[in-house]
């Protein structure tokens, strides 16, 4: 053994420890699938790196993870023998919490138990979930490649700190060794663990091997294996629980909640293919973050082949976790292969009409859970239009906006409730953009429309303004900015509307003139407005300016 130190957790590590044992003690067992399921990324990983580099398998491409437990030393261990760590790595994912988003997770959390413990479940509790039973966790690992003295013992007490030590390690792989704290003895029992493993790791495409009972029923020198260990999404619909959907999803999405909705499919034909496509509840911590992690996984005839497959959905529909898996790609394949293939194209193109499929019917069938996914997601769902072309109709469909119709902030309408309630002789979609929605809400270019009954899309998100750069029209309405432009209300206004304009234009050509006179360069013209009827002035840009946000917006970046 060689250079041992004893290091401090990163301060939020231990405050992230501390609140995690209390707040998920009730549904402690999840500390086996946590591990078992960085057990399998870790066997994952190595497949991907073995691809390019096939000595990494060290002669050992059997993969595998092991549980067993010792009474008497009233231990659980969780081995497997995939990717492992260095001592640099162990450091970097073990001591600390790299992760964006960990500001905004410490500075969300109450003090309140139930609300913390959906928060926590939501930023991922992973690795650290082992102390919920464990008073003193042992790691031993060794990274693929390197030769047995570089393997490393980290130790710690899940309290402020741990110790790290170079050891002799033959085996390449991760062993996590539990000592439990005093009243968990229950996890000491060959049943327990494994009714554990069957309901929360079943799906695992590995097998996870416990020691078989001996005549005495103590576990004895076989191995046997515990879970399914086939690939769940290449079993038929009806054969799979939802229970099982969801706790696949658990495992491939890192997230601790069930998902909002999935979809499973099996593509037969030119190309051959099976998707199984996941919308999680919440939007993750690391939404906004360009290095997020976990999006879709990618299968060659059920082998993994990598992690984040990025070609297979577009930015926009980011949130998506699942995994799509190929019949026709070669086993061999590279990140570089992908990025300009055919038969990626065409997987891409399928599960992106998968997910905007499940989107629709979820908005039809569950409006509560649409706009509950609405809220987590829609920002992001904006940005459709402009990436998307080929899609722009049916993302557009999927919209959803604040209304003068609701007066209320939340977003839940959509294009085709708006066409629904269009007036008698009203042509255009209007809409109006603002930094906030209280702005828009109150604008005095809405005055004319209120007057007349016509509704008005507020729109107050930043990525607004992009969009609707992108949206010309919806099903054959175009729409209307109504804060640019010349305000035509058409057949909308009645004869006797446009007659008492007429008249109020001729009597203000006096103060016109003045204005005009008095404002000089500064504006570009000064005309008598029918777009109000409480206010007394307003500022109207030219149908091609930026809107007026947007002009912010650039000032401020110094442009
Ligand atoms: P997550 O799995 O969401 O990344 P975890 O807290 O579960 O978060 O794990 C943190 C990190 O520790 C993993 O990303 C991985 O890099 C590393 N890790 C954990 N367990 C293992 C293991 N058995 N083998 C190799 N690396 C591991
Ligand atoms: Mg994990």
């Amino acid at each position: 053994a060689g250079h041992k130190e004893t290091l401090s957790f990163q301060t939020e590590v231990s405050q992230l420890l501390h609140l995690m044992i209390h707040a998920l003690y009730s549904n402690k067992e999840i500390f086996l699938r946590e591990l078992v399921s960085n057990a399998a990324d870790a066997c994952d990983k190595l497949r991907f790196e073995a691809l390019a580099d096939d000595a990494l398998l060290e002669g050992q491409g059997e993969l595998e993870i092991q549980v067993e437990f010792d009474k008497a030393a009233r231990t659980v261990t969780i081995r497997d023998n995939g990717i492992g760590m260095s001592r640099e790595e162990v450091i970097e994912n073990i001591g600390t919490i790299a992760k964006s988003g960990t500001k905004e997770f410490f500075s969300r959390l109450t003090g309140d138990q139930a609300k913390d413990a959906h928060l926590i479940g939501q930023f991922g509790v992973g690795f650290y979930s082992a102390f919920i039973v464990a008073e003193r966790v042992e790691l031993t690992t060794r990274r693929a490649g390197m030769g047995p003295e570089h393997g490393v013992r980290w130790v710690s007490e899940g309290t402020g700190e741990y110790s790290i030590e170079t050891v002799e390690a033959p085996h390449r792989g991760t062993e996590i060794v539990l000592h439990l704290k005093a009243d968990e003895d229950e996890f000491l029992d060959g049943y327990r663990l494994r009714h554990i493993i069957t309901r929360y790791s079943d799906h695992i495409p590995l097998p996870i091997h416990m020691r078989a009972f001996d005549d005495k029923g103590e576990p004895g020198d076989e191995w046997e294996t515990v879970n399914k260990a086939n690939a769940l999404w290449a079993r038929s619909r009806n054969e799979i629980k939802d229970e099982e959907y969801r706790e696949f999803y658990k495992h491939v999405a890192h997230d601790f909640e069930d998902p909002l909705a999935w979809t499973h499919n099996r593509v037969e034909g030119r190309q051959e293919y099976t998707t199984l496509l996941y919308i999680p509840k919440r939007a993750p911590f690391d939404l906004w973050d360009r290095d997020r992690r976990h999006g879709i996984k990618l299968y060659v005839r059920r082998v993994f082949i990598m992690d984040d497959a990025e070609q297979l959905m577009p930015a926009y529909l980011r949130f998506v976790r699942g995994v799509v898996d190929s019949s026709d790609l070669p086993l061999n394949v590279s990140r570089e292969i992908l990025q300009n293939n055919r038969l990626i194209d065409g997987m891409r193109a399928g599960s992106v009409k998968k997910v905007l499929g499940l989107l629709e019917e979820l908005a039809k069938d569950k409006p509560e859970d649409y706009q509950a996914f609405w809220s987590a997601f829609g920002q992001v769902m904006k940005e459709g239009p402009a990436e998307d072309y080929a899609n722009r109709a049916q993302v557009a469909g999927l919209l959803r906006f604040a209304s003068t119709h609701t007066g209320e902030a939340t977003q839940n309408v959509s294009l085709a409730d708006y066409i629904g309630r269009m007036k008698e002789g009203q042509k255009a979609i209007y809409y109006i953009t603002a930094d906030s929605h209280a702005a828009a809400a109150h604008s005095p270019h809405l005055e004319v429309f209120r007057k007349h009954g016509v509704e008005v899309l507020l729109l107050s998100d930043r990525v607004d303004e992009w969009l609707m750069s992108h949206l010309t029209e919806f099903d054959g309405k175009p729409f209307k900015s109504v804060s640019k432009g010349a305000l035509d209300l058409g057949e909308l206004e009645s004869e006797a509307d446009k007659q008492a304009a007429e008249s109020a234009e001729k009597e203000a050509g006096d103060v016109v003139a003045r204005l005009k006179a008095a404002l000089g360069e500064k504006v570009e013209d000064v005309r008598v407005s029918h777009r109000l009827t409480d206010s007394p002035a307003c500022i109207v840009l030219n149908e091609h300016d930026m809107a007026l946000y947007m002009q912010q917006l650039l000032r401020q970046a110094g442009q």
